[in-house]
């Protein structure tokens, strides 16, 4: 495996399960148990209820792109190889939550609103890989 230069996520006991899901190429988001509403990023209440019950769903990883913008310089030194990049806002299909990530596996001037796409799981360590997004 190429060696892994980009920022990694922080693991807390919030996310532990997410990053768990991600290393084994699913994609988990939390459910609240008292009012149904998915949320997204992982959180240990419910921002509509305040409940603290939920559970991990997973999703089938498809989505639509909401809203996106392109990286044309890099914010740190580490990711000028990237450039120019994309950062999406993707909605998922399943359950309605919009997640930021990146658009791969094609050219920025590619990526359109509502474009559907699908989730890749990005190796980074044996610990972590990265959810992001490609063209259906
Ligand atoms: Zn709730």
């Amino acid at each position: 495996m190429p060696e892994y230069n980009l920022n990694l996520p922080i693991i807390n006991q919030d996310t532990k399960a997410f990053w768990e899901g991600c290393t084994r190429h699913e994609l988990l988001i939390q459910k609240c148990k008292d009012c149904n509403n998915f949320r997204f990023e992982p959180a240990a209440i419910c921002p509509h209820c305040i409940s603290s019950n939920y559970s991990w769903e997973k999703v089938s990883g498809k989505g639509t792109v909401y809203s996106y913008v392109v990286y044309r310089q890099a914010p740190q030194p580490s990711w000028a190889s990237m450039v120019p990049y994309v950062i999406a806002l993707v909605e998922l299909q399943d359950c309605g939550v919009k997640m930021i990530t990146n658009i791969v596996d094609c050219t920025p001037e590619d990526v359109k609103i509502d474009m559907e796409v699908e989730v890749v799981f990005e190796y980074a360590t044996e610990e972590i890989s990265i959810p992001r997004f490609k063209p259906v």
